[in-house]
Protein backbone atom coordinates (compact mmCIF):
# COMPACT_ATOMS: atom_id res chain seq x y z
CA UNK A 1 0.00 0.00 0.00
CA UNK A 2 1.10 3.66 -0.41
CA UNK A 3 1.93 6.56 1.97
CA UNK A 4 -1.77 7.61 1.35
CA UNK A 5 -3.10 7.31 4.53
CA UNK A 6 -6.84 9.06 3.99
CA UNK A 7 -9.57 7.28 2.24
CA UNK A 8 -11.44 8.00 -0.32
CA UNK A 9 -14.37 8.02 2.56
CA UNK A 10 -12.42 10.18 4.91
CA UNK A 11 -11.61 12.77 2.22
CA UNK A 12 -15.37 12.98 1.38
CA UNK A 13 -15.87 13.47 5.33
CA UNK A 14 -13.66 15.95 5.23
CA UNK A 15 -14.86 17.92 2.40
CA UNK A 16 -17.79 17.64 3.55
CA UNK A 17 -17.96 18.95 7.19
CA UNK A 18 -15.24 21.30 6.49
CA UNK A 19 -17.22 22.95 3.85
CA UNK A 20 -20.40 23.35 6.63
CA UNK A 21 -18.59 23.61 9.79
CA UNK A 22 -20.39 24.95 12.81
CA UNK A 23 -18.60 28.13 13.38
CA UNK A 24 -17.95 28.81 17.01
CA UNK A 25 -17.69 32.43 18.21
CA UNK A 26 -15.63 33.32 21.55
CA UNK A 27 -17.26 35.23 23.98
CA UNK A 28 -16.40 36.39 27.41
CA UNK A 29 -18.92 37.28 30.47
CA UNK A 30 -18.63 41.19 31.79
CA UNK A 31 -19.75 39.24 35.60
CA UNK A 32 -17.79 36.58 35.56
CA UNK A 33 -14.90 37.24 33.28
CA UNK A 34 -15.10 33.77 32.25
CA UNK A 35 -14.73 33.07 28.53
CA UNK A 36 -16.54 30.21 26.03
CA UNK A 37 -17.54 29.62 22.50
CA UNK A 38 -20.88 29.36 21.80
CA UNK A 39 -22.27 28.74 18.19
CA UNK A 40 -24.92 31.53 18.86
CA UNK A 41 -23.77 34.36 16.36
CA UNK A 42 -25.86 36.88 17.51
CA UNK A 43 -24.25 38.26 21.14
CA UNK A 44 -27.87 39.03 22.49
CA UNK A 45 -28.85 34.94 22.50
CA UNK A 46 -25.61 33.93 24.09
CA UNK A 47 -25.20 33.17 27.99
CA UNK A 48 -22.64 32.87 29.88
CA UNK A 49 -21.40 29.04 30.16
CA UNK A 50 -20.67 29.64 34.43
CA UNK A 51 -22.99 31.59 35.44
CA UNK A 52 -25.59 32.56 32.74
CA UNK A 53 -25.18 35.93 32.72
CA UNK A 54 -26.26 37.72 28.92
CA UNK A 55 -24.00 40.35 29.39
CA UNK A 56 -21.00 39.27 27.30
CA UNK A 57 -18.96 40.51 24.89
CA UNK A 58 -17.48 38.83 21.42
CA UNK A 59 -13.45 38.40 21.76
CA UNK A 60 -12.25 39.22 18.39
ZN1 LIG B 1 -20.44 34.57 33.68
Amino acid sequence: MGNDSMTLTERLKKWVTGSKDPEMYQYQCNVCQATFDSPEADIQAAACDACGASNVRALE
